[in-house]
């Protein structure tokens, strides 16, 4: 507003001096027109620049938030993202630590398949446990289960089992975990012979210290849940571990060091398997229990050394004068129990006399010895005595009875 004021003030005052022919004052005034052009000029441009540059910094600002925004939403889908795995590793170490308590490949199993059932849509999930033959992994156990009601699933379509050579060939290259989908690698469902049913196919190999010990499969498992699975198997992969080892250091404890006999917690499992077969085929069985005779006063004597190889000799000839399917094992210090199955008291008089028998005339050679030892029997039958405790309570009354009775004799229970 203010340049046009401006404008016309000078415009007067060329007019006027123009009028008083004053040429100094005009060649002036008009010089002050030309700069003052010349300054609105560049007020005008000025002001175009700011706009502009008003313009960009919005632009700007606008990207600025835009960006920002996408970042929040990657940073919430992150966020969700994490909690989800959160979630995931809260529950596994809930499995994990339940697990704990788990020392068999189907109780673990059982503990896995519930996690998935509550955490993964799947259609069917299966495990495979390795057993190294050599350098070639071969398939030893196998278990699986069904996201739905397994009556249902009895109902549907299936026909092949789990494809074992197929899959192991899946890992024979690298043990890479696989996930593929109908439509992209139909030739490999061809190959495993799947089901019409399964769209997608997972399957992650458990590693335990670089040994291929088993493969976790999942039927019908959504792409985007597979990097979750992964996870989730290479914390039971560590399960699978731990049952091995368990194994492994319950296969030391099965067997007595000193008589190679079985031990006594080995021996129970056993008996309880041959009672619930005998319920189960109405069978008789029997069950003895054996003690040395004096053999306080034969370590007292000898020395315990001289006591060890005599207990190994009685185990020795125990075993000898029983069948390959009876169970024998060293219930304590010097004191054997045996099962005998399908045996019925009037057998398993004729199985005990013979033991004592042999013992009775056997002569130990130890060190620089020659020794005469004798055994006490006591027999109880089944289903005379209808559960463990029984049994053995009876058996035990029994070797009391023939320990009274002086020594060297089988008794059966009498009440
Ligand atoms: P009884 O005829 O009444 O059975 O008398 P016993 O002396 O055999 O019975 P007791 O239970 O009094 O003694 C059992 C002995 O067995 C005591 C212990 O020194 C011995 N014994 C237990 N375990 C072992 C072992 O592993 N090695 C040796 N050398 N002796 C053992
Ligand atoms: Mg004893
Ligand atoms: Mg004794």
């Amino acid at each position: 507003m203010n340049i046009f004021i401006l404008y016309a003030a000078i415009l007067l005052l060329i007019l006027h001096t123009a009028l008083s022919a004053n040429i100094f004052l005009t060649m002036l005034a008009i010089f002050l027109l030309g700069g003052a052009t010349i300054g609105f000029t560049e007020y005008r441009h000025s002001l175009s620049d700011l706009g502009e540059r008003e313009e960009k910094q919005m632009e700007k600002e606008e990207s600025a938030k835009r960006k920002l925004s996408l970042e929040e939403q990657e940073l919430d889908g992150y966020i969700s993202e994490l909690r989800q795995k959160e979630i995931i590793i809260v529950s596994l170490y809930e499995i994990t630590k339940n697990m704990s308590q788990n020392l068999t490949f189907s109780e673990i199993f059982h503990a896995l398949s519930a996690f998935l059932k509550d955490n993964f849509m799947f259609r069917k999930a299966g495990l495979l446990i390795l057993k190294e033959d050599g350098a070639v992994p071969r398939v030893e156990k196998e278990y699986h289960v069904y996201k739905e009601d397994e009556e249902a699933q009895a109902q549907s379509k299936e026909t092949a089992g789990i494809d074992h050579a197929g899959i192991l060939n899946l890992f024979a290259k690298d043990k890479k975990e696989i996930f593929i989908a109908r439509g992209n690698s139909e030739e490999v469902f061809e190959e495993l012979r799947l089901n019409k049913e399964v769209k997608t196919f997972s399957a992650i190999p458990l590693l335990s210290e670089k040994r291929f010990v088993g493969v976790l499969i999942i039927e019908n498992l959504a792409r985007i849940d597979f990097d979750k699975l992964v996870i989730v198997a290479m914390q039971f992969a560590l399960e699978i571990k731990k049952v091995l080892l368990y194994e492994k250091v319950e296969g030391l404890a099965i067997t007595d060091g000193l008589t190679g006999l079985y031990t006594r917690r080995y021996f129970f499992e056993r008996l309880n398997e041959e009672l619930s077969r005998s319920k189960r085929h109405s069978f008789s069985f029997s069950f003895l229990m054996i003690d040395i005779d004096d053999f306080k006063i034969c370590n007292d004597t000898y020395g315990h050394l001289v006591g060890d190889i005599i207990l190994r000799d009685v185990a020795h000839l125990i075993k000898e004068s029983v069948r390959e399917i009876d169970l024998v094992a060293r219930y304590g210090g010097e004191e054997f129990s045996l099962v005998l199955p399908e045996t019925d008291k009037k057998n398993a008089h004729l199985a005990a006399e013979r033991i004592r028998k042999k013992i009775d005339e056997h002569i130990f050679k130890t060190y620089d010895e020659k020794l005469k030892i004798t055994v006490s029997i006591g027999l109880a039958v089944y289903p005379e005595s209808s559960d463990a405790s029984e049994l053995i309570e009876k058996a035990d009354k029994a070797l009391y009875l023939a320990k009274g009775s002086g020594k060297n004799i089988v008794c059966e229970y009498k009440k």
